[in-house]
């Protein structure tokens, strides 16, 4: 992958001057490029200090067209999408426009393993991250979380990358390689992104595997409907590692007898953890320990490194997040969960009766897919937002007690009054937070700071 090259004074442009373009346009600037960042908002501060501190022009409020024109090659943050007006002149021009990871890996050596799906990189990149750091390897953390790849490509020497990536990263990858890729899973989502074209969508997340070789590896959930109909189309030419709940002969990792269990890498034994030892809960974080694990076992990392990760995690904040327990009622925060299927996960992993606190700014949801849960698991239900007509058209007949709220402090006094001793009070709102938060995070602390008031 490495192919640095002298540039002549090359014109490079970056759009948007968040992580990822900040750290491209350094990284730029580092190698050698004219660099020109452009924002159409507003630069936080601390970027434009960055910016500034490395004698890289930049504006805000603005596109100066005549200059971004002029570039021979742009690196678009993840942000801006495909039908930007910006976007479609340069494409028109035919100038190329590349991802911020795509830029920084031209620059590297260092092995790539990379995340995606709808549901679950945010936990599995920090899964994978936590086992090779305790494996001792120079791994560091990039893409969607943590500093950006250009960023460390520029100023540090790491021989592992562990990069979670959005379909709106993978859009503009055409070069990068991943030396080990995870797909965990495909549902409908950021349809908006992709002309409401679910397959354009799906085509996204499959350019994890472009330019894979034989030597590489290519670890997915083998349940998923979508990725197994996808893999019929699509051949890639990978090793492939699936994994899911079956030991059906093909799967390198399975559960059997309540033992998450990984069989299948040939100078193994295999590894096989209790279910309940493991220290992420739920179904869809077994999937995401198997896809950790089997990352880990190709990198060569111990066993017992392994088992110990997997048992030991501490989390990631605002996935299901044990907050506290008040008068023996459990309560905790799914912030994240901000559209339905990762509240299936979550109800499918409560052990106790339920109070279920949803509602924000709704993505077009269907209900109806945690429909079977909430009777099965819920006993009462909080709508959270400004807007809860949704919801009570959807909820209203299923005879389960109903509060009202439009303010989180409002939704964890009712949650808790209906709540009794032994149930558990879960936020998984199934919607964004943009109706009455800043982010998802906002609405996960201030829910954690309602509930230690109590
Ligand atoms: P992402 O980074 O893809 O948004 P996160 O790890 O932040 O994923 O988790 C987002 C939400 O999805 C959480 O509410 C979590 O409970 C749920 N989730 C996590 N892993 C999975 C999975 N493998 N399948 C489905 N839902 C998941």
């Amino acid at each position: 992958m490495y192919m640095e090259t002298q540039n002549e004074m090359k014109r490079m442009v970056v759009l948007g001057a968040g992580e990822s373009g900040t750290g491209a346009a350094i990284l730029a600037k580092e190698k050698g490029y004219q660099v020109f960042v452009s924002d159409r908002g507003q630069i936080k501060a601390p970027y434009k200090a960055m910016l500034n501190q490395h004698g890289i022009e930049w504006e805000e409020g603005q596109h100066t067209m005549e200059r971004i024109l002029a570039a021979d090659e742009v690196v678009k943050s993840p942000g801006i999408p495909e039908k930007a007006p910006v976007i479609q002149e340069l494409i028109a021009r035919q100038i190329p426009i590349i991802s911020e990871i795509e830029f920084a890996s031209r620059y590297t050596h260092a092995k790539m393993i990379c995340i995606t799906g709808s549901n679950g990189k945010t936990t599995t990149t920090s899964l994978v991250f936590d086992i090779l750091k305790r494996a001792g390897l120079n791994v560091a953390l990039a893409g969607n979380i943590g500093r950006s790849l250009a960023l460390q490509v520029a100023y540090e020497q790491h021989d592992y990358y562990v990069i979670e990536l959005s379909s709106f990263q993978l859009d503009n990858m055409y070069q990068f390689k991943a030396d080990v890729a995870i797909l965990l899973n495909i549902t409908p989502d950021h349809l908006d992104r992709y002309n409401y074209e679910f397959q354009n969508y799906v085509n996204a997340k499959f350019r994890i595997t472009q330019n894979q070789t034989v030597n590489d590896a290519f670890i997915y959930w083998a349940g998923d409907p979508v990725i197994a109909d996808q893999l019929k189309k699509l051949h890639p030419k990978a090793t492939l590692y699936p994994f899911g709940d079956e030991n059906d002969g093909h799967n390198i990792a399975y559960i059997e007898s309540q033992q998450l269990t990984f069989g299948g890498i040939s100078d193994y034994t295999p590894l096989s953890i209790p279910t309940e030892e493991l220290a992420l809960k739920g179904k869809h974080n077994s999937y995401n320990s198997m896809a950790a694990g089997i990352a880990a076992e190709i990198l060569h990392v111990k066993k017992d490194n392994i088992r110990e990760s997997l048992c030991g995690f501490p989390g990631v904040e605002h996935r299901l997040e044990y907050v506290a327990t008040v008068r023996n009622v459990r309560f905790i925060n799914d912030s994240k969960a901000t559209n339905v299927n990762s509240c299936w996960y979550a109800l499918e992993s409560m052990t106790a009766p339920t109070v279920l606190i949803l509602g924000g700014t709704d993505k077009g949801n269907d209900y109806s897919e945690i429909d079977e849960l909430v009777r099965k698991k819920v006993k009462g239900l909080v709508f959270l937002g400004v807007d809860n007509a949704k919801l009570h058209a959807h909820f209203d007949s299923f005879g389960l007690p109903i509060a009202d709220t439009n303010n989180i402090t409002d939704a964890v006094k009712r949650s808790y009054e209906m709540a009794q001793e032994g149930d558990t009070v879960l936020l998984s709102p199934c919607c964004a937070s943009f109706d009455l938060f800043k982010n998802y995070e906002e609405r996960g602390r201030m829910f954690k700071d309602c509930v230690r008031a109590l």
